[in-house]
């Protein structure tokens, strides 16, 4: 069985029935909860999501749903935890009370009828019901979008296409200005970041400009409150064109790599990315390295679906190590110079150049031959996945 999965996003109008559930939803949350923080105060216990699972439960929801709620409280306290452990300060345990959850049924509380998805729920509720063209859903959602209104989710586990034919390696090196640059080992091309960082810029500036007009209203107004809102409002959406632009530039990579005949994958290994930045504020490198998280995630996911090896290969050296002559320079800016034999290139070329020979392990031994220059892939948000771009020369 493949874990890889497949999304239908439905948005649905709002019913009674709907918010009942969402709140039962919400104060079952809440219950988990508060039991699992009160006992481990008051016992020094830490329940199992299994005795957690008997304990609480809401006759408004389907058994499983109930489940699924604590599964999913135990799953924030397991990533909390993993992050903590990786030095994430961030890293928050689940604290807050919720008045309204997600609504989560599994496969057994799941039917398709005549063209209908029917949801069930708990004694007493009756079955949610959707007009439905696809086919029957392993597991599916529903739950409150950042901009309003209710989302259905459905997801289907999808098995990988056959692998590409061909036996072609190509890495990419993820880098801050450029999102990320391939070498399949004869082509280099550079996919543009500069969108998603005025996307970023233009989300820091407005949320300041908010910040300060919040800062001069009352705690507690109405007027305060009305901007709170508008700023979440407007992050959600950046943060959803940004995610956009992550999903279109990764599928541009992958199955323009797959269509060459590429079979394995090898992906910059971006652990110490933030020493490597210098960002002042928090946030910026919050984002930043959240968006790297991403496109790295993203990248493998789609890799994968296709049929593609992913490998993730440590980047040690890969930036100064020269591919004509296996000298080590430390570059400076754009154009990657080797003062030893002259060899010029794109510096994350030369990245991504390195990735690949330090996966097949020949990492400084000269390149034969010349270097074919990179090519630019521009985005441009206004066209489709597959023409999104246009592929111009890159200047040396
Ligand atoms: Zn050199």
């Amino acid at each position: 069985m493949s874990n890889l999965y497949k999304t239908v996003r439905l948005d649905i109008e709002k019913t009674p029935l709907l918010d009942k559930l969402a709140r039962a939803s919400g104060e079952l949350y809440s219950r988990i909860l508060v039991s699992y923080w009160r006992v481990l105060r008051k016992k020094g216990i830490f329940l199992s999501n299994y005795s957690m699972q008997r304990w609480h439960i809401s006759s408004d929801l389907h058994a499983h749903t109930c489940d699924a709620i604590a599964d999913n409280f135990y799953a924030s306290i397991r990533s909390a935890n993993q992050r903590k452990k990786a030095g994430d300060t961030q890293a928050k345990y689940p604290r807050r009370r919720k008045y309204f959850y997600k609504i989560t049924w599994k496969s057994a509380a799941i039917r398709l009828k005549d063209g209908k998805l029917v949801l069930a729920n708990g004694r007493g509720n009756k079955p949610l019901i959707f007009d439905w063209q696809w086919d029957q859903p392993k597991q599916v959602e529903i739950g409150w979008k950042q901009s309003g209104g209710y989302q259905l989710r459905a997801t289907y586990p999808v098995a990988a296409t056959n692998a590409p034919v061909g036996n072609l390696i190509a890495a990419v090196d993820l880098g801050e200005l450029r999102s990320a640059t391939t070498h399949d080992g004869q082509e280099t091309v550079i996919y543009n970041g500069r969108l998603i960082k005025s996307k970023v810029a233009y989300r820091n500036k407005i949320t300041a400009q908010i910040q300060e007009r919040i800062s001069k209203t009352k705690r507690g107004s109405n007027r305060r409150k009305k901007l709170v809102r508008a700023k979440s409002r407007i992050v959600a959406k950046i943060n959803h064109q940004i995610k956009d632009i992550l999903h279109k530039q990764t599928q541009h990579i992958v199955s323009t790599l797959h269509k060459k005949g590429v079979q394995t994958l090898v992906i910059g290994d971006i652990r110490d990315i933030r020493k490597s930045m210098d960002y002042g504020k928090e946030m910026n490198q919050r984002l930043h390295s959240w968006s790297f998280g991403k496109f790295r995630e993203l990248l493998s996911y789609k890799a994968k679906i296709l049929g593609m090896q992913v490998v993730l290969q440590n980047e040690k050296d890969t930036t100064k190590t020269c591919p004509g002559c296996g000298k080590k320079h430390k570059p400076k800016g754009r154009l990657y110079k080797c003062r030893s034999c002259g060899f010029k290139f794109d510096r994350d070329g030369v990245g991504a150049i390195n990735i690949r020979s330090k996966y097949l392990g020949c990492l400084g031994v000269p390149v034969v031959g010349v270097m074919a220059t990179p090519v630019g892939v521009r985005y441009r948000p206004h066209l489709q996945c597959s023409s999104m771009s246009r592929r111009f020369p890159v200047g040396q």
